[in-house]
């Protein structure tokens, strides 16, 4: 086995838990190794902390699978998998009520939701997503393409889907020196959308050209969220993408809704998810348009929106820019406001974590001259876990945020 040491004073996290080790922290490497092999990483003084897999070329030179000296095979992703599938049992566990109807309350048929969330299940570089009978997959490490046939086997046995779908992320891989691989993985006629269930509510998803795995799956809970706020109100819904949000707002009641979206693609899909749930299009607006100048031309009041913008820093060199970003989009939507009116706001840059964000956000308010009070601040749901020791993991923030005056 290749043994990675790190230097001195460096074992602190690891030795909790923590499941990366940047190229930095390490003193030595003995043996020989290839992108992606699997190595033994050790305390400067020789202790034992686990097992994982090493990339040269990544910033993060190590991603631990184990914490015990456990053979990484077939085996050790059953076991991982299965733990990882028990907990989503419960979420899709109204698919047994097939047909239930949407209500107010959230109860209702759901069979899409993630599977599997790498660090968050101890299975770094492999995200596994179902939508219905289908499974999308990324597999963005060089470490766990090593595994990609048991991974597909495992699945395959386990979950039983009538299509398997790669959606690795392309620049992600890049940087770790992998192949794009993104396709369709033993059936060749992938359906352009596929339709999908979440709390009663039916969504067609594309997954070749979508984002993401083709559905924001992470804002489940938000979304019912919205559904429980939006009777009688006006809502804005900003980055509205395929219309989520919309369509849920528009199932709690909503008076008029209006998404604004930058992509003609998405915003076609939203108006075909809103009509896929009878909702009538004449309380609808659909809006092509840059979020950032819609809100400093439109001259609307709102009761209820949503910001939900793509991640401003995805490294930490854009934190900076991000944070004005944040800034310019909350302190104009929060001037759309009617007094006692609410706004959802999100950011999901994992460089930017709650505190900064709740700065960012009281700036903002100060800024448009308002009041406002924290209602709740929320994540995402439990189909997304982060380790304990990892939180970086918890990328999803969501406050909601009432103007008081
Ligand atoms: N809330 C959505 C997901 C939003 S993802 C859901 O629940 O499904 C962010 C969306 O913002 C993407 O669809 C992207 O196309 C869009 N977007 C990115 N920059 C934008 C901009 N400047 N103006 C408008 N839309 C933008």
């Amino acid at each position: 086995m290749i043994k990675v040491f790190l230097k001195q004073g460096r074992e602190d996290a690891p030795s909790r838990g923590h499941p990366w080790v940047f190229s930095g922290a390490i003193e030595r490497v003995e043996g020989e190794i290839e992108a992606g092999g699997i190595v033994d990483l050790f305390s400067h003084a020789g202790e034992f902390l686990g097992r994982g897999y090493y990339n040269p070329r990544s910033q993060i030179a190590v991603r631990l699978l184990a914490r015990q000296p456990v053979a990484i095979d077939k085996a050790f992703f059953r076991g991982r998998i299965e733990s990882a599938l028990a907990i989503r049992k419960p979420i899709l566990s109204a698919e047994t009520t097939a047909g239930a109807r949407a209500t107010s309350s959230g109860a209702g048929t759901t069979n899409s939701c993630r599977l599997i969330h790498a660090e968050g299940d101890l299975l770094p570089g492999l995200i596994c997503d179902k939508y219905g009978d289908y499974l999308v997959l990324q597999i963005n490490t060089a470490g766990m393409e090593q595994f990609r046939d048991e991974i597909i086997s495992l699945l395959k046995e386990l979950l039983a889907p009538r299509m398997l779908y790669d959606c690795s992320d392309a620049a992600t891989r890049a940087q770790e020196g992998l192949p794009d691989s993104a396709g369709a993985i033993w059936q060749f006629s992938f359906p352009d959308h596929i339709e999908i269930r979440e709390n009663g509510i039916r969504f067609l998803v594309d997954v070749k050209q979508g984002q993401k795995t083709g559905f924001y799956l992470d804002q489940r809970d938000n979304r019912s969220l919205i559904r429980g706020l939006a009777q009688g109100k006006r809502v804005l819904n900003c980055f509205s993408y395929t219309g989520g949000f919309s369509v849920y707002a528009s199932l709690g009641g909503a008076a008029a809704v209006t998404s604004v979206e930058a992509s003609a693609e998405a915003l076609a899909l939203c108006k075909e998810n809103l009509m896929l749930n009878n909702i009538p299009l004449d309380s609808q607006r659909l809006v092509k348009a840059d979020v950032f100048q819609f809100l400093r031309d439109d001259q609307g009041e709102y009761d209820l929106i949503i910001l939900d913008p793509p991640a401003f820093a995805k490294r930490k060199g854009q934190v900076k820019g991000a944070i004005r970003g944040y800034k310019d989009i909350n302190l104009y939507a929060m001037k759309r406001l009617k007094k006692g009116g609410m706004i959802l706001t999100c950011s999901c840059s994992q460089h930017i974590d709650a505190d900064l964000f709740q700065k960012i956000l009281s700036y903002a308010a100060a800024d448009a001259s308002r009041q406002m009070q924290v209602l709740g601040l929320w994540g995402a749901p439990s189909d997304h876990p982060t380790a304990l020791h990892h939180p970086e993991g918890a990328y999803l923030k969501a406050f909601l945020l009432r103007v008081v005056e």
